[in-house]
């Protein structure tokens, strides 16, 4: 073997290299999303992709699931609505004075940040919270919006399941070799 073909050989291990540690990370940001698209909480949903270019690009490359996508539009503006609607409830318990001054510094700080609206359907395993966020949820339930905020979370919710699956199906198929900008550099640079 000449000298050439040797250093060529070393040059091409280290790109498979770089780019099999580059697959890693797709993966391990895949699993990282997909358990937040079904995660059980009384935080509100953050959208992970959000604000994050690169992310987006490399996960919509390698995991090449039409479904998987249109799903995702959807979810994220299905949370953009839930997000509104909680605000108005938000402002209407306000109006109607249900916010708690005797209440312990736990159940106001939750208050405060909007979680109640998000618990008759997740339900939370603070008892304190439960119990406060019954009372207020019982002035606020005959609202036209409280009954859309729980058909959004259980849709919401559907498409986070459908989506879970679906990113795994694309990370165990041999679509995930497609190149995204990322693996190019990776090839070209020398
Ligand atoms: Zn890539």
């Amino acid at each position: 073997m000449g000298k050439q073909k040797a250093s060529e050989d070393i040059r091409t291990q280290i790109k498979l290299e770089r780019l099999r540690k580059h697959l890693e990370e797709v993966e391990e940001i895949s699993m990282k999303w997909a358990s937040q698209l079904t995660y059980q909480s009384i935080l509100p949903p953050v959208l992970f992709l959000e604000g994050k270019p690169l992310y987006n690009h490399m996960l919509r490359k390698h995991l090449r699931k039409r479904a998987l996508w249109k799903n995702y539009t959807e979810w994220e503006q299905r949370i953009r609505r839930i997000r509104e609607l909680s605000e108005t409830l938000f402002k209407k318990a306000q109006e109607e004075g249900l916010s708690r001054s005797d209440a312990s510094p736990v159940v106001n700080a939750a208050f405060k940040e909007r979680y109640f609206f998000f618990t008759p359907v997740f339900g939370s395993s603070d008892k304190e919270i439960i119990k406060a966020n019954k009372s207020i949820v019982e002035g606020l339930v005959s609202l036209e919006e409280m009954a859309e905020l729980g058909k959004e979370w259980d849709s919401m919710r559907a498409l986070g399941e459908k989506m879970h699956e679906l990113v795994f199906k694309a990370i165990r198929s041999s679509d995930i070799l497609y190149p995204c900008q990322l693996c190019k550099q990776l090839w070209e640079d020398d």
